[in-house]
């Protein structure tokens, strides 16, 4: 009822704009207007220009500085004036209309190499992230809005533009604006509750489009063995093609705008059979089930993931439990490998993005799922736990984290578990706990084998299409 009076307000609304007086829409709120132009004479470079409507800020940044050096400040009185930026920073004098630049994408991908964030592509089309060529607002005032227009080429962002092809955006969501594909080609995924809008960024050799989104298709599928429902409606991913690399995906990553948006890079040369063994696009899927962690634990966020990567794999029955169960086995000892005594604690603190920050990750992960589900008479786990944070919102702190678990568990559990495995040499728990799930690494490989726990582990990776516990 009331949807249907708001409607006919509108209606009343759209009628009275034909009368010459402009009447208040929500534009009138915007601080802020990008305009993105791309060009590609000389060579593809994008230009911005930024003005400055209402109540704007005057202090700006690029996340990740370098490219810009300066930028053309436009007057309220017609002057024009450069301004330098400054470790990443731009101050806009007072009076100042608008400011313009220009992003020389080719010159940067030319002195950089290509490169995910500051720019890559093939042909006509290219890929570059929004922090480092689009300026932004350094401090965001709750409700700030911001129009966005883009012209010169069709141009995959992370979020939808209205009927008049404006982005309508909060300030907010330039803080991480994603990644950016200009030009080159379009495929949609559609699941039952989400849309995968998909750039192609590129010209490969054996592949088709439709391939690549049956592949991609397939992943989000994967994803929805762990949650209820895909994680966000809509999602963005740009596959960009790697020159001289055989095989399907080489690397993946996700940012976390909003919503969060996904690129991969493939092998130019790969054919459609390659997707079958690919892992890199359902693990940046399975990136989207869990919270955005803050201030960042990569060990808890990759280990999450990579845990999933097997499991979800096993569920969708793109591998059997045997071979799921074996990869784990083999990143364990793979990341083992040279870390002596050394605590988990020490091992993720001191490598970065090491295999030990991944593979430590997952036995923990798998720990937890084990636990859980022994605790609960195997009727929860830790799919649970993902559903739980992610109806409590799209961030979360390790705390947070722990709490749910013990949620989930109905009596305390995260802090000892994690102090075991943090504390004591990286990968001491694995040969009990792979004991009691009755998987055995024998001089024949992996088998799995009657144990106390083999129930659970059967049920981890058990076939099915939704999340859900067992
Ligand atoms: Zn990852």
């Amino acid at each position: 009822m009331k949807a249907a009076f708001a409607v006919l307000l509108l209606g009343l609304t759209l009628v009275s704009c034909q009368a010459s007086v402009r009447p208040r829409r929500a534009e009138d709120l915007t601080a802020l207007r990008y305009r993105l132009t791309y060009v590609r004479v000389p060579e593809h470079a994008v230009d911005v220009e930024v003005v400055l409507v209402r109540d704007a800020p005057r202090e700006f940044l690029f996340s990740q500085p370098g490219a810009v050096t300066t930028v053309a400040v436009h007057t309220e009185e017609g002057g024009v004036h450069p301004v330098a930026v400054r470790e990443g920073r731009v101050s806009l004098p007072k009076g100042t209309r608008l400011l313009r630049y220009r992003y020389a994408l080719d010159a940067v991908i030319r002195e950089q190499g290509p490169d995910f964030f500051q720019g890559a592509g093939d042909g006509d089309a290219r890929h570059v992230a929004g922090r480092a060529y689009l300026i932004r607002p350094l401090t965001v005032k709750p409700g700030m809005r911001v129009e966005l227009a883009v012209s010169g080429a069709d141009v995959l962002l992370p979020w939808q533009a209205d009927e008049d092809g404006v982005y309508r955006l909060r300030g907010e969501d330039l803080v991480d604006s994603g990644f950016h594909g200009f030009g080159g080609r379009r495929c949609q995924v559609r699941l039952p509750d989400a849309v995968l809008d998909v750039a192609i960024l590129g010209r490969f050799t054996h592949l088709s489009d439709a391939a690549v989104c049956t592949w991609l298709g397939k992943a989000a599928e994967e994803v929805r063995t762990v949650r209820r429902a895909f994680p966000h409606p809509r999602i963005t991913v740009r596959v960009i093609p790697a020159p001289g690399h055989p095989g399907p995906s080489v690397f993946g990553m996700v940012r976390w705008s909003s919503p969060p948006s996904i690129s991969i890079s493939v092998g130019q040369d790969a054919v459609a059979a390659d997707f079958a063994r690919d892992w890199v696009a359902v693990h940046e899927m399975l990136h989207l089930t869990h919270p955005v962690f803050v201030p960042r634990v990569p060990w808890l966020s990759e280990g999450l993931a990579t845990y999933y990567t097997e499991v979800a794999r096993a569920r969708s029955g793109r591998q059997d439990a045997l071979q799921a169960w074996t990869e784990l086995v083999d990143g364990f000892a793979r990341a083992r490998e040279g870390q002596e005594s050394r605590s988990m604690q020490e091992a993720v603190s001191q490598d970065g993005f090491s295999l030990a920050v991944y593979w430590t990750g997952a036995l923990f992960a798998l720990h937890l799922d084990v636990e859980l589900r022994r605790i609960t008479g195997n009727t929860r786990g830790l799919d649970d736990v993902l559903e739980l944070l992610a109806r409590r919102g799209s961030s979360s702190t390790l705390g947070a984290f722990g709490a749910a678990v013990d949620a989930i568990a109905g009596q305390p559990l995260f802090n000892a578990l994690l102090e075991r495995h943090l504390s004591r040499p990286a990968f001491v728990e694995q040969a009990g706990l792979l004991e009691a799930l009755g998987v055995q690494n024998g001089p024949n490989g992996v088998s799995l084998v009657p144990a106390r726990d083999s129930l659970l582990r059967d049920s981890v990776v058990g076939r099915r299409s939704h999340g859900e516990t067992p």
